[in-house]
C-alpha cells in the first residue's frame, strides 16, 4: 500500500468516526464524547493491521456496530464503547481485565457478554448449539445491552455477507433467521427485524429474491402514485385539524411478501397490501394519545371506509415488546385495501427502537414492563434448566416465535398469551394448580375441552377437578414455554416417585427369593435383559409394573441366550425343551422337579386356551382378567389354578403367603370367545359426545354393548362402558379409536373394579 492509500485510508476511519459522534450529538444522551473517543482510538490500535474480508481495515466494522447501536437502536456512551471494543479480547491480545482497568467494569462485562457468546451461537453439534444458545440468553438476561449489541453486530455481517464464502453465507442467514430476527422481534426492533429477515432470504434463496424484487421494482412508481392520491384528502384533514404530522408510505419488504405469498398460497399479484401507510403525529397536551389515535381514526374513516374486522388497537393493551399504535384497513380510491397505522411520535420511537426507547419514556416509573417480565422468566427458565439442553432451546424458541393475544378472566382481568394457545396453556399460565388439575374450559360460557385454541378477546374460565392428573397426551395440547416445562417437570416428578416404588418392590422380590446376597448380578443381568443403561431405568420399569419380578429367580440360571425373554419363550415353544407340561398336575410337577438338579427347580406354568377352561384353570372373579392380559396363576387347595391379573391385590397377597402355588401363564386364544371389560370415558358435557362414542364403536367393531353408565361432574361427565371383547389388543383399538373423539379427555380401560 502506498503512503497516499494509507492516507486516504486513514481518513476514512476519521470519517466515520465523526459521523458516529454526529449521530450520538442528534440523541438526547449525556455527551460523553470522550471516553467514547477513548475506545475507537485503542480499538482502532488493537485492531491496526487487520482487515475484512472486504479489503476494508478491521476497525470500520466496530465503528459500523457502533452506529448502529446509536441511531437504530438508540443506545448510550456505554453500549457505544462496548460496539467500539466488542471484538477486541476475541480477536486481539487483550483481555477483559485490560478493558476493565482503562473503561470500567460496566464496558469490560459488556465486552466479556460479547465475546463468550462470539462466534455462532450454532456450532457443529446440536448439543454445543443449544449450550451456546444458553449463554446467550444468560448473557442477555444479565444485561439486555449484551443482546443488543450483539445484534447490532449481526446486522452488520449481514449487510456485509456479500464477502464471505457461500458456505458461510448459508450459516449465518439460517442462524440470522432462526434465532437473531425473532429475538430482534421480541426486542420490539421492527425495521431490524425486517432488514434481518430479508437479507437471510436473499442468501437462503437468492433466485427468488431477484424475481420478487424485479416484480417490485416495477411496481414500485404504480405503488407510490397511489399513495400520494391516496393521501391527498388525509393531508388535508389533518392539516384541518391543526396536526403536526407526517405521512408515509412503507413498501413490504421481499421477504415479506415471499412470506404472506406461500403461506396464503397465492400469486404475487394477488397480494393487495403491498404498501403500508403510517401517520405519524405530534400529540396535542391536552388531551390523551389515545384518544387523538381514535379521533384521527375517525377522520380517517370520513374518507375511506374501513374494514369492520381489521382494527387492532395496540394502545389499550400494547404487545409484551412494548408496541403501540392504531392499526386500521381502509378501502383506497379503486377499491384496494390499504393498512393505515396510527401513532404518535413517542409510539413511534418505541416502535423503530423498541426497548431502548421504551425504557426512556418509562423512567421513573415503578412497576415492571412487560419486557422485564419476560426477561423475568428467561431468568426463571435458566434456572431450572431441562435435563436436555436440546428441549431448552425448543422450549424457548416456542417462547420467542409467538405473537400474543388478549383474553380475559372470568372477572375480566387482561391476560396476554401466546397466539395458538389453548385452554390449557391458559390454565398453566394462570398457575400450575389450575394447570395440573385442568379438566376443560368455559370460553365465553361454553364448554371445551382442553385443546380449544383461545382466540384473541375470549373470556376463559379454567374447570379443574381435584382427581384430575396430567396425561402424557397432554403434551399435544399445549404450545407455550410455560406449559411445557410444567408438564414435563410433572412426569419427571413421577417418575421419580416410580424409580422410588420400583426400588421397594426390587427389595421385596430380592428378600422374597433369597437374592440379597447377589443383588449386584441381578441387577446386571436384567440391566441387560431389558436392554437399559442405568440401574435407575431398570427401577422405573420395575415401578410401572413392566418387570415380572416373578421371574426373578430365573435370571442366575446359567443358561443364557441373547435376550432373556427370547429364552423364556423358547423354553415354553419348545415341546422337548418344555420344563412343565400344559397343564401338569402338581404330583407331575413334582416328579419331575425331584430328578432335576435342586438349584435348576422348574418353574410352573399353565397354557391358557379355550379348551382347558374349566378342566384345569377358572378366571378370577374379583379381577376379571382377560386374555392379552398379564396374569398368574394360583393352585386352589382342590388342584384347579384361579387365573389373576399380575397387579390384582389378591394376587399380590397369594403371591407373598403361597410362592409355591403360583404359576405362571400364557395365553394360547383363538378369538372363539369374548369377556367383559369395562372402559372409562371423560370429557366435557357435550350434547352429541355419546352418539360419537357409541358410533365409533358400533361402526368400527363388531363388539356388544354390555351397559353403558354416564354421570356428570363440574361441567365433566364420565362414562363406564361395558362391552365384550375378544382381548386387550381389541380393547387397546377401541380406545385408540375413542381417544380421536376431541371432547373426549381421557379413555382408559378400567382395571379394577
Ligand atoms: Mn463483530
Amino acid at each position: 500500500m502506498t503512503e497516499q492509500e494509507l492516507i486516504l485510508e486513514n481518513e476514512m476511519i476519521e470519517h466515520e468516526f465523526q459521523a458516529l459522534l454526529d449521530d450520538y450529538a442528534h440523541t438526547a444522551h449525556r455527551q460523553r464524547t470522550e471516553i467514547i473517543t477513548k475506545a475507537f482510538h485503542f480499538a482502532k490500535k488493537a485492531h491496526a493491521g487487520i482487515r475484512r474480508r472486504s479489503g476494508e481495515p478491521y476497525i470500520m466494522h466496530p465503528l459500523a456496530v457502533a452506529r448502529i447501536v446509536v441511531k437504530e437502536i438508540g443506545l448510550g456512551s456505554t453500549s457505544i464503547c462496548a460496539a467500539l471494543l466488542h471484538d477486541v479480547v476475541e480477536d486481539t491480545d487483550y483481555t477483559t481485565e485490560d478493558i476493565a482497568n482503562l473503561f470500567g467494569e460496566k464496558i469490560a462485562s459488556i465486552v466479556d457478554g460479547l465475546t463468550k457468546i462470539s462466534g455462532g451461537v450454532f456450532g457443529k453439534h446440536a448439543s454445543e448449539q443449544a449450550e451456546n444458545f444458553r449463554k446467550l440468553l444468560l448473557t442477555m438476561s444479565e444485561d439486555i445491552r449484551v443482546i443488543l449489541i450483539k445484534i447490532a453486530d449481526r446486522l452488520h455481517n449481514m449487510r456485509t455477507l456479500e464477502f464471505q464464502p457461500i458456505e458461510k453465507q448459508y450459516k449465518i442467514a439460517g442462524e440470522t433467521q432462526y434465532i437473531y430476527a425473532p429475538l430482534a422481534h421480541r426486542l420490539g426492533l421492527f425495521p431490524i427485524k425486517s432488514e434481518l429477515e430479508n437479507l437471510s432470504f436473499k442468501y437462503e434463496h437468492p433466485e427468488k429474491y431477484a424475481e420478487l424484487e424485479a416484480k417490485m421494482a416495477a411496481n414500485k412508481e404504480r405503488q407510490l402514485a397511489f399513495f400520494e392520491e391516496f393521501a391527498e384528502p388525509i393531508r388535508r384533514k389533518l392539516e384541518l385539524l391543526d396536526y403536526q404530522f407526517t405521512l408515509t408510505a412503507r413498501l413490504k419488504s421481499v421477504y415479506s411478501i415471499w412470506k404472506k405469498m406461500t403461506t396464503k398460497n397465492i400469486p404475487f399479484e394477488d397480494i393487495y397490501d403491498l404498501l403500508a401507510v403510517r401517520i405519524i403525529f405530534e400529540p396535542n397536551m391536552m388531551m390523551s394519545e389515545k384518544d387523538q389515535c381514535w379521533m384521527i381514526y375517525s377522520a380517517l374513516t370520513e374518507i375511506y371506509k374501513p374494514h369492520p374486522e381489521r382494527i387492532r388497537d395496540w394502545i389499550s393493551t400494547p404487545k409484551a415488546n412494548g408496541y403501540e399504535a392504531l392499526h386500521v384497513t381502509v378501502m383506497g380510491q379503486d377499491g384496494q385495501w390499504v393498512e393505515v397505522q396510527i401513532r404518535t411520535t413517542r409510539m413511534d420511537e418505541v416502535a423503530e427502537k423498541g426497548l431502548a426507547a421504551h425504557w426512556k419514556y418509562k423512567l421513573g416509573e415503578t412497576d415492571e414492563s412487560e419486557l422485564d417480565r419476560w426477561l423475568r422468566q428467561i431468568k426463571e427458565l435458566l434456572k431450572n434448566p431441562e435435563p436436555s439442553a436440546i428441549d431448552f432451546l425448543d422450549t424457548f424458541k416456542l417462547n420467542l416465535f409467538a405473537s400474543e393475544i388478549f383474553v380475559f378472566t372470568p372477572k375480566g382481568e387482561i391476560k396476554t398469551i401466546a397466539q395458538g394457545a389453548t385452554a390449557l396453556d391458559f390454565a398453566y399460565m394462570m398457575h400450575t394448580q389450575l394447570g395440573e388439575h385442568c379438566i376443560g374450559a368455559k370460553v365465553n360460557h361454553k364448554l371445551v375441552p382442553l385443546s380449544h385454541v383461545l382466540q384473541g378477546g375470549d373470556q376463559v374460565e379454567i374447570l379443574t377437578s381435584q382427581s384430575q392428573t396430567p396425561q402424557p397426551e397432554w403434551i399435544n395440547y399445549i404450545t407455550t414455554a410455560k406449559a411445557k416445562s410444567s408438564l414435563q417437570a410433572f412426569f419427571r416428578r413421577e417418575e421419580r416417585k416410580l424409580i422410588a416404588e420400583g426400588e421397594i418392590r426390587f427389595g421385596q422380590a430380592l428378600q422374597e427369593y433369597n437374592l440379597t446376597e447377589q443383588e449386584d448380578t441381578v441387577i446386571h443381568r436384567m440391566l441387560n435383559r431389558h436392554q437399559v443403561q442405568q440401574p435407575q431405568q431398570l427401577m422405573l420399569l420395575i415401578g410401572k409394573g413392566d418387570v415380572d419380578l416373578t421371574k426373578l429367580p430365573e435370571i442366575l440360571k446359567p443358561k443364557q441366550t441373547s435376550s432373556w425373554w427370547k429364552a423364556f419363550w423358547k423354553s415354553n415353544n419348545d415341546a422337548e425343551n418344555q420344563e412343565t407340561a400344559i397343564g401338569n398336575t402338581p404330583a407331575k410337577e413334582e416328579q419331575k422337579t425331584a430328578t432335576a438338579e435342586p438349584q435348576k427347580k422348574k418353574r410352573k406354568q399353565i397354557i391358557l386356551s379355550e379348551d382347558n377352561l374349566h378342566k384345569e384353570y377358572e378366571f378370577a372373579t374379583g379381577c376379571n382378567p382377560i386374555p392379552g392380559d398379564d396374569v398368574l396363576g394360583y393352585q386352589e387347595d382342590n388342584g384347579m389354578i384361579t387365573i389373576h391379573k399380575v397387579e390384582c391385590p389378591e394376587a399380590y397377597k397369594l403371591k407373598s403367603k403361597y410362592g409355591k402355588r403360583i404359576y405362571s401363564a400364557v395365553w394360547n386364544y383363538h378369538r372363539r370367545q369374548t369377556f367383559l371389560a369395562t372402559i372409562e370415558i371423560k370429557g366435557i358435557d357435550k350434547v352429541g359426545v355419546i352418539i360419537k362414542v357409541l358410533n365409533v364403536i358400533s361402526k368400527n367393531f363388531e363388539v356388544n354393548i354390555h351397559d353403558l353408565h354416564v354421570r356428570a361432574e363440574d361441567g365433566i361427565f364420565i362414562g363406564v362402558l361395558q362391552i365384550f371383547v375378544y382381548d386387550t389388543a381389541e380393547i387397546d383399538e377401541i380406545i385408540k379409536a375413542l381417544r380421536k373423539i376431541q371432547e373426549l379427555n381421557s379413555v382408559n380401560r378400567l382395571t379394577h373394579i
